[in-house]
Parts: C-alpha cells; structure tokens; sequence
C-alpha cells in the first residue's frame, strides 16, 4: 500500500506533468473538460475493485449492495436532467454506446444515414474501417458547399433514396443546431428509426441552452466528458421505454462485461451538478466565449489574414476556423497555437484542399475554459491571442505571456498533488 511515487516513479512523473502541463496551458480541445474534485475522487475510489455484472438488482455477482445505489441514482438523474424514461449508464465510452445503440436498433447489412466524417460526422456514423462502416451499410449526408450547413432536403433526398433503418443526427465538428423535428418527420416518412448522438452539445441540452433531441430520437446516445463535463465514459437515454429491453442487453452482455463502477458512481455526481444553477451559467458563459471568438475571428485583420469561420459563427460551444485561404494550413496553426500556450486541434474543413493529416481547419472549443472560471474579459483576451498567432511573423513571446497571465489568474486544481 506504498504510494505511487514509490510504487511507480515513472507514472507518478506522468500525472504530476500532466497535471502542470493542463496547469499551463488554455485547453480549448473542444471535446475536452475538466471535472470537479468529487469526480476525481468517485474514480480514484475502491469501486475501481468491484465486478457487477447485471443491472441494479438483477447482478451476477455477490456484494453489489452498494454499488446498486450508485447505479440507480445515475439512471434516475439521468432522466430527470434530460426528461427521459429510459436510461442505461453502463457504456464505457461514447463509442460503445453508439455499438449498442446500433446493434439494438439495427441488424448487420443494414443501411444507416448520417453526416459525413469529413463534414463533422463521427466515426462511430458509418467510418469505413470503424465497427459502423463493417457491419453496416452506411451512406451519407454532407454540408452544403456554400454554406456549409446541414440542407434538410438533402437529407429528405438521401433518405428517400436510400432507405435507410437508421438515420443519425449528431456530429463532432459543426457549430449550429440541428433541426431534430425535420429529422424526425424524415424518419417518419421513410420507415427509419431516429438516433441522436449529443456526446459534444449533451451539457448545452442538460442546461436548456440547445434544443433537447429527446422528445424527437427514439434512442439519444452521449458520452459525458464533453460539455457536460463529467467521467469520460457513455450514456444512453431513450424517451420512452419500448427498446429498454434490446437496449440494455446489447450494452451487457451484447458490448461490455463488467461496468466500471467507480465511473458510474462519478456520472451520477456529474448528472446532480448539471441540474444546479452554476452549471448553467457555466454553459451560457461557454456559448458566450464561443461566440466572442467567432466575432474575433471574423474580424477584418483575421480576414485579411486569410482567417474566417465556416457558417460565419456559432451557436455552440466551438468553432471552427476556415484556414483554406491562409498560408498557414491546420498542422502549421495547431502548432502555432501550441507555442503560446492553447491547446486545440486541426480538422479537416468539408470539401478540404489539404490533406487530412494536414488540414485547413482548426476545431477550437470553450468548455474547459468556462469550467476554469473565464468569463467574457478573459475570452475576448483569448480570442485576440488566437487572432493574433494565427498572422504570419506573430510575437510568440509576447502572446506566450498573455496566456502566463491567464493561466496564473485561473489557478487548475489548487492545492492538487498527483
Ligand atoms: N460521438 C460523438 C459525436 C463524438 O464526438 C465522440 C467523441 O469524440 C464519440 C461519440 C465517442 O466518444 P468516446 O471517445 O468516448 O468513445
């Protein structure tokens, strides 16, 4: 029972630098987040140790007493935050929570719809060499070429035309809402069923901030270290309880064996945080700061730079920065940004020139900032900072400082040692 210091010098180093390195730089991945020090402390637990095959009650192990009352009060503020009737924790990560969802609701061969990979979709929506793409037939929908936004006739089109079981809305890279009402009437015409995967805007919903897919979807997958900001890990909620069965048996036994309980003792305090009043506020100061630094970054000095945003802003908690007509392409930027001290990163923009390990695009996201207390002074210095490392020639060190400046007025994890 010696310390992790003396256990394990090597990984002790690995968190104690880990820990200075999201000390010192500004985290604007836009799918990361920093949780509170009761999840921190949920995960570093015993439940770590404990095997509970099953559900709450229906377990195929002994001793499960306890970690049942974790569990049931996951489910239970799960759907009370996002007013469903139906909700497993279970998932390990979003990406298992999409293989369940689509092996509950579809059989292989099948046909699913969703967006793009290269428009902002995710891998898990049909990838070719991800589980989606090799047991499925995917087909899908893009962004239109002027303004990159999703057309709901062409989805209507593409649906027609292809018949599909399951049409998904959900994406990682696009910065406005989507009409999940048109989606639905689309499902309907076509005979599809209708999965929402909100892993990236879950905590903008939980907050009323974005229009909530649940009343729409017949199954809502998420992960829950986006926005809202808990243990990275999955959840899926559905509506009603007409798939509950198939649900929960494609996550155990058909996906995972046992749950990871001291993630799901942690989800159940993310889900109570993101009912309380500083989450919200948390979250419109998250859609504030995206917003100052889609006005920033469409300003005439960045435009001039050959900087723009695609759709000209946000209504979400990133943006994305159209590199396509500077010199500085996705890889050069990301790098740029690295060296004042902001984490973000490069992605592809739809119907990119460049290459995709190079790309034209950065995806810069304002969760972890707001959670770090930023409020809109300190965004629009941000933004000016990012606007400013994005010109050829800028002054690395005099940016470098102003991020110091940020960095130390915003202590992360005050009195933490790893
Ligand atoms: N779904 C969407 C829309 C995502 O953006 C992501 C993560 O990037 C996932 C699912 C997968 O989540 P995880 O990385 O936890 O498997």
């Amino acid at each position: 029972n010696e310390p992790l210091e003396v256990v394990d010098p090597e990984i002790a180093t690995v968190l104690e630098l880990e820990l200075g390195r999201q000390r010192d730089y500004l985290e604007m991945i836009a799918s990361e987040n920093f949780v509170p020090r009761a999840i921190l402390q949920s995960q570093g637990s015993v439940l770590t140790n404990k095997y509970a095959e099953g559900y709450p009650g229906r377990r195929y192990y002994g001793g499960c007493e306890f970690v049942d009352v974790a569990e049931e009060l996951a489910i239970a503020r799960a759907k009370s935050l996002f007013g469903a009737a139906y909700a497993n924790v279970q998932p390990h990560s979003g990406a298992t929570a999409n293989a369940a969802v689509l092996s509950a609701i579809a059989t292989p061969g099948d046909t699913i719809l969703g967006l793009e990979l290269a428009h902002g979709g995710h891998l898990t929506h049909g990838m070719k060499l991800n589980f989606s793409g090799k047991l499925y037939n995917p087909v899908a929908y893009g962004v239109d070429p002027d303004t990159f936004l999703v057309d709901m006739d062409v989805v209507r089109d593409k649906a027609i035309e292809h018949k599909p079981k399951v049409i998904i809305a959900g994406w990682s890279a696009y910065p406005r809402h989507l009409d999940f009402a048109a989606f639905r009437a689309i499902a309907d015409e076509v005979g599809a069923l209708l999965w929402v995967d909100m892993a990236h805007f879950a905590g903008l919903v939980a907050a009323g901030l974005h229009p909530s897919p649940v009343p729409y979807a017949d199954v809502v997958s998420s992960t829950v270290h986006k926005t809202l900001a808990g243990p990275r890990s999955g959840f899926i909620l559905s509506r009603d309880t007409a798939l509950a069965k198939k649900l929960n048996s494609n996550v155990f036994p058909g996906q995972q064996g046992g749950p990871l309980m001291h993630v799901i003792a942690a989800k159940a305090t993310a889900f109570k945080l993101a009912a309380e009043p500083e989450f919200k506020e948390r979250q419109e100061r998250t859609l504030r700061g995206a917003s100052i630094l889609a006005a920033r970054l469409t300003a005439d000095d960045s435009r001039a730079a050959g900087v723009d945003v695609l759709t000209g802003g946000t209504d979400v908690h990133l943006v994305l920065a159209d590199l396509r007509n500077s010199p500085i392409n996705g890889q050069q930027a990301e790098d740029a940004l690295h060296d004042v001290g902001i984490t973000v990163n490069r992605n592809s923009v739809p119907f990119d020139p460049r290459p995709p390990m190079v790309t034209s695009g950065l995806r810069i996201g304002t969760p972890a900032l707001a959670t770090r207390g930023f409020d809109d002074a300190e965004f629009t210095v941000v933004s000016d900072v990012i606007a400013e490392a994005l010109k050829p020639g800028a002054d690395v060190q005099a940016l470098r400082a102003r991020v110091k400046t940020l960095t130390e007025a915003f202590p992360l994890y005050p009195g933490l040692q790893q």
